[in-house]
């Protein structure tokens, strides 16, 4: 277990594809251990892999029920459209609005490698399940905002 440095601003690996996993071998297993301790410490709702370092497609999201593992994770289907606040730890201290998806439906791996359907997620989990895998397609967060928050406007 360990912390890992998280990648800020103005990185390049930020705006780069990562790699599907091909087989989950220790390696991907300790990275995923050390992402969840990375992602506690910093507080975070999520972390990709690439915001790491590692050009892989891994993820955590933890939206306060517990840290989930996603390896490869795509969405499959999304539906409607609404305004949300959003923040990334690769960009601290900068909140935007930004249009995501109402309802998302995804699958991924886990680290058993067995297939795993997140059906019709809602809120804060949707919103972190399109966020990060925009990080593993090279998005970042500043890219397509609706607009940036003001400073007073979240508290
Ligand atoms: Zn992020």
């Amino acid at each position: 277990m360990a912390i890992l440095n998280i990648v800020k601003t103005g990185d390049d690996i930020l705006k780069k594809r990562s790699r599907p996993v091909e087989k989950i071998d220790e390696r991907v297993l300790t990275l995923l251990d050390d992402m969840k301790d990375t992602l506690a410490k910093a507080q975070g709702a999520g972390l990709a892999a690439v915001q790491v370092g590692i050009l892989k497609r891994v993820v955590i999201i933890d939206v306060g029920d517990g840290p989930i593992e996603l390896i490869n994770p795509e969405i499959i289907s999304t539906k409607g459209n609404r305004e949300v606040y959003e923040g990334c730890l690769s960009f601290p201290d900068v909140w935007v609005v930004k249009n995501r998806p109402v309802k998302v439906t995804g699958k991924a791996l886990d680290r058993n490698g067995n297939e795993i359907y997140f059906k019709d997620m809602e809120g804060l989990m949707a919103q972190a399940f399109c966020h990060e895998t925009d990080h593993l397609d090279g998005k970042v967060m500043l890219d397509d905002i609706v607009r940036y928050v003001e400073e007073g406007e979240l508290e």
